[in-house]
């Protein structure tokens, strides 16, 4: 039988440990520490960052790192490397998802036993075949002065892949940074094919081997790091996937819990896996919204970042308005469903987070209360619509200081977009330019007061939502991203 999520994670963390003498680091708070430049850490050499800066205080525990592992809790959603709009519409990315990595410090080992290491690992401790991984490198940019890594390339084709499945990219592909600042350089990656030599391969990516050599300072430029260092990172719930022979994320033992509960609680027909313009009434779309949303949701809570009005408790207040509006109106959740998928959550989740358990109660507590506040006031924005209609001329706009008032930044707390599509579905038309002019007064108001909001995290994705369906607007065939074909 496949090997559970559990037994997945374990083998990553034992091999390195008693095979390449790695010492195991717990995962960091999904909270960033001190640095300013991200929401959520997005990745496992985050909290290594002073590491690879050569800032570490040489006093502390860290400073002593030299081969390190760990199953780090990533949050992309906001910022760069977000996957917030991708979610529910692919196979493969989540808003929450765990990364496996391995990192050398200061040159305790580089490309070579990198490569080396992660090839054992795939191949001959989880069994998957050679002929189903591809591979790639740094293909260089000439712009910034970067030639090709062509010692990646002669590493796997030394460890035996042939020449048609080593390729190369550009530095969109495979030259990663952790944000628009900080520790950078040429990675390499592995990835699968799901197609299994029928056909053209369809490939999704598994792990990326970074090797770290720049920092990119806040001017652009690239900096030298003192010393070089590897650091890789593995998503676990496609490498479940992998392994549990699954095409998508969500038919692992991580998700199915999750969806089998929302599929109980909801009473909507059963999650079947389609995507894209086959997901007529985007049911299977909302399932998988609400199963990723409610991770994130139950782990940053855990760590405590709760839904709030800027920054990082915007987005995820933003998460859990999302969640529930797929689930209420796609699948028909009663009220007050949303937090009862935190014990599914913490079920799957909580041995290997114990701050989930520790703090199951409180979680739910404030999912539901979020929830209750956001399913009134879209009654109370009904309901001021509706007023406001009333004493409109046939040709009058609708005016821009009400929608304005029921937005996230006006009293009411709905997202922009949202209150556009209440009113569309009134036919009535809104005053675009008043309201453009007013989102343009408060941008200012916020830059003045240092208080960022990026438009992003104002939206709330309705076009992903069944409304325009309903309409009889056919989806777009927005075709999923899990793979890939060359
Ligand atoms: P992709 O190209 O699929 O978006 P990425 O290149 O952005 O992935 P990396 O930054 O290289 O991802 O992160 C390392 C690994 O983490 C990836 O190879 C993948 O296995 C996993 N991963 C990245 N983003 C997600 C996500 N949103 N959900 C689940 N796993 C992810
Ligand atoms: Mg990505
Ligand atoms: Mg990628
Ligand atoms: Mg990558």
């Amino acid at each position: 039988p496949p090997a559970p999520a559990t037994a997945v994670r374990d083998a990553f963390l034992s091999f390195f440990r008693d095979r390449h003498g790695h010492r195991l680091v717990p995962s960091a708070s999904v909270r960033p520490r001190g640095d300013p430049s991200l929401l959520f850490v997005n990745a496992g050499m985050n909290q290594f960052k002073p590491i690879f800066l050569g800032t570490v205080d040489p006093r502390s525990e860290m400073a002593g790192f030299r081969r390190v592992a760990n199953s780090q809790k990533c949050v992309r959603a906001g910022g760069r490397h977000s996957d917030l709009e991708d979610v529910g519409r692919d196979l493969s990315h989540h808003t929450f998802f765990e990364m496996l990595g391995n990192w050398a410090f200061g040159g305790e080992y580089f490309k070579e036993e990198a490569c080396s290491m992660a090839w054992e690992l795939l191949t001959q401790v989880y069994g998957i075949p050679e002929d189903r991984l591809w591979v790639s490198y740094f293909g260089g940019d000439p712009k910034a002065g970067l030639g090709p890594d062509l010692e990646s390339r002669d590493i796997w084709l030394n460890l035996g892949v042939p020449a048609s499945r080593v390729l190369s990219f550009g530095p969109q592909e495979n030259f990663w940074e952790m944000g628009d600042t900080g520790p950078c350089g040429p990675c390499t990656e592995i990835h699968y094919d799901l197609a299994g030599g029928v056909g053209a391969p369809q490939l999704v990516e598994l792990w990326n081997l970074v090797f770290m050599q720049h920092n990119r300072e806040a001017d652009g430029s690239l900096q030298p790091l003192p010393q070089w260092h590897v650091d890789t990172g593995m998503g676990l719930e496609r490498l479940v996937a992998v392994l549990q022979g699954k095409h998508s994320t969500y038919d692992t033992d991580l998700f199915s819990p999750l969806l089998n509960a929302i599929h109980q609680g909801c009473g909507a027909p059963p999650y079947l896996g389609r995507v894209g313009a086959a997901d007529e009434g985007r049911t299977d779309t909302a399932y998988r919204v609400v199963a990723d949303h409610i991770r994130t949701l139950s782990i940053c809570i855990a760590d405590g970042v709760s839904p709030g009005m800027s920054g990082a408790p915007l987005v995820l207040r933003r998460i859990l308005r999302r969640a529930v509006r797929f689930s209420t109106e796609v699948l028909q959740a009663p009220p007050g469903f949303l937090g009862s998928l935190v014990p599914v959550v913490v079920e799957t989740l909580g041995d290997a987070y114990p701050e989930l358990r520790k703090n199951s109660a409180q979680i739910a507590n404030l999912v539901s209360e979020d929830e209750a506040a956001f399913l009134a006031s879209l009654q109370r924005g009904r309901r001021i619509i509706e007023r406001t209609l009333r004493r409109l001329g046939p040709s009058d706009v609708f005016p821009a200081e009400v929608a304005w008032s029921l937005s996230l930044s006006g009293n009411l707390g709905l997202p922009l977009d949202l209150v556009e599509l209440m009113l569309e579905e009134k036919g009535v038309q809104l005053d675009s330019a008043g309201l453009a002019r007013l989102a343009k007064e408060e941008a200012q108001r916020r830059a003045q007061q240092a208080e960022p909001v990026h438009e992003q995290e104002l939206r709330l994705d309705v076009h992903a939502l069944g409304e325009l369906q309903r309409r009889g607007v056919p989806p777009t065939d927005d075709s999923p991203k899990y793979s890939y074909s060359l």
